[in-house]
């Protein structure tokens, strides 16, 4: 019996344990292939704006009542695209563009690749960052301009050049890519690099600290620069979206306390006065309100609200 039994041990529980040694073997191989892919998968956030874009200097450029605007929309798909490409040739698997200027309809989508996918159209509630979220590894700006209480730069603003004259988080001024750049750091996802006028990349480098930066043109004013040619701005941004994309792991999201203060100083009286009747919002001046937001998701809506609302929305 004893004997019989030991016999049984030798075979089939030899037989068992090849069984559980391939089983380990088939384990240890699935674990590193996930994480080989896991690895390997890259995803960048690319956000577009065109005040920064090569040559762009006025509202002729810019919006679709210019002479020039539907030149400048080929520009500014050449910008994104330099971008895409490099950051493909850098090693990134999956590329999400937001077009985020003015109607978020300026990107040419026949002339961009087919492996991207798209952003279009406002409002949204992330406004200039809709689509980012914790999977992404890294953030682009490109075309971006300077904040609205810089005194340089092509058409400084924040989010709206005829309507705001202050937007702080925690009572630090904010460009429209500081604010960016905190959305995409509540998802942990770090600005790694941005292309505009001499101010806007002075002004957003210095804020999420040490992003790769593309000056494309000079700034003389709100409405004057000294700009490179396309050709030579598209062979700038792939350098330096190839650079910040090689070194992705140097960069650290920009994550602002919270819960978030956001204080917004309009330009005119009248919106500080009827936000005010909300009990969430508080005047703090003649042109100014304050809100908190438990996070900048919180506070990208509370923005884009009081951007968009009117009773005379249709449909
Ligand atoms: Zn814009």
């Amino acid at each position: 019996m004893t004997f019989r039994h030991r016999a049984g041990l030798g075979s089939d529980g030899r037989s068992a344990i090849m069984k559980m040694r391939f089983g380990l073997v088939c384990l240890i191989l699935l674990f590193l292939g996930s994480a080989e892919a896991q690895v390997r998968k890259m995803k960048i956030y690319i956000s577009a704006d065109m005040e920064g874009v090569v040559g762009a200097v006025s509202g002729d450029q810019l919006s679709p009542a210019g002479f020039e605007y539907q030149r400048f929309r080929e520009f500014m798909t050449q910008e994104v695209n330099a971008a895409i490409e490099a950051a493909f040739e850098a090693g990134a698997t999956e590329v999400t563009v937001s077009d985020s200027h003015g109607n978020a309809q300026n990107l040419l989508i026949e002339k961009l690749p087919k492996n991207i996918s798209l952003v279009r159209g406002f409002p949204r509630p992330l406004m200039m960052m809709q689509g980012i979220d914790e999977t992404f590894d890294g953030a682009i700006f490109i075309g971006y301009h300077s904040g609205t209480t810089n005194l340089n730069g092509v058409r400084a603003h924040t989010f709206s050049s005829a309507r705001l004259a202050d937007v702080r988080l925690n009572n630090v001024s904010m460009s429209e890519g500081a604010f960016n750049a905190a959305i995409a750091g509540h998802f942990n996802v770090p600005v790694i690099m941005v292309s505009g006028d001499d101010a806007a990349v002075k002004e957003i480098t210095t804020v999420v600290g040490g992003a790769e930066g593309a000056v494309v043109k000079w700034n003389y004013g709100f409405h004057s620069a000294k700009t490179m040619m396309p050709e030579a701005a598209y062979t700038l941004i792939r350098e330096k979206v190839k650079a910040a994309v090689g070194r992705i792991k140097d960069f650290k999201a920009y994550r602002p306390k919270l819960p978030v203060q956001l204080d917004v100083r309009f330009k005119s009286y009248r919106p500080s006065e009827i936000l005010s009747y909300l009990s969430i919002v508080e005047r703090t001046d003649s042109h100014s309100i304050r809100f908190f937001g438990k996070d900048m998701i919180e506070t990208s809506k509370f923005m884009e609200f009081i951007l968009t609302y009117d009773p005379n929305l249709d449909p």
